[in-house]
């Protein structure tokens, strides 16, 4: 991503949907002050040295990929809810990912797959 003689840097943390108090729009740039501060303490100069930064918050997030609620990490877990199935009601269609019944993170969604494929080879 980054020319040649730059490096790329992401800075991520476990962020709530909504603030307590603004929103996400108001407050990302001070934010994601905190967030390089906290970097800082390992890549000391980082600030003085960044030359571009992108800042996606979870409002951000959410409007890339059209989810309502929660950001990277796939389908929110909660308690009793019950996630989208693998199986669709359109015959050969499927349903992987973050947002399938199986969740989020890569563990999670290549289990998933590899459920799918299966049921995929015992439907032959
Ligand atoms: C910053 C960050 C850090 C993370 N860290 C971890 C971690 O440490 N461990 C972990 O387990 N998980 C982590 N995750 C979560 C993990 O990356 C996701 O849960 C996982 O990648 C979801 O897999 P997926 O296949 O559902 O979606 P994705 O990996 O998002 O794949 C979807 C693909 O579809 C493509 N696409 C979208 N729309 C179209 C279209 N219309 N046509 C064609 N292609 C399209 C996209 O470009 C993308 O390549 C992290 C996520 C982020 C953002």
């Amino acid at each position: 991503m980054a020319p040649s003689g730059h490096h790329a840097v992401t800075i991520y943390t476990i962020a709530p949907n909504t603030l307590k108090e603004g929103a996400w729009s108001e407050r990302r740039e001070e934010l994601a002050d905190k967030l390089v501060e906290c970097a800082e303490r390992y890549i000391p100069g980082l600030r003085a040295h960044t030359k571009v930064r992108v800042i996606l918050t979870p409002e951000d997030f959410r409007s890339r990929v059209h989810q309502r609620r929660h950001a990277f990490g796939g389908i929110a877990p909660v308690m009793g809810q019950t996630n989208p199935s693998h199986r669709t009601p359109i015959e050969n269609l499927w349903f992987i990912g973050s947002q399938s019944e199986s969740g989020g993170g890569v563990m999670a969604v290549m289990k998933g797959a590899r459920k799918v494929a299966n049921m995929l080879v015992g439907c032959r």
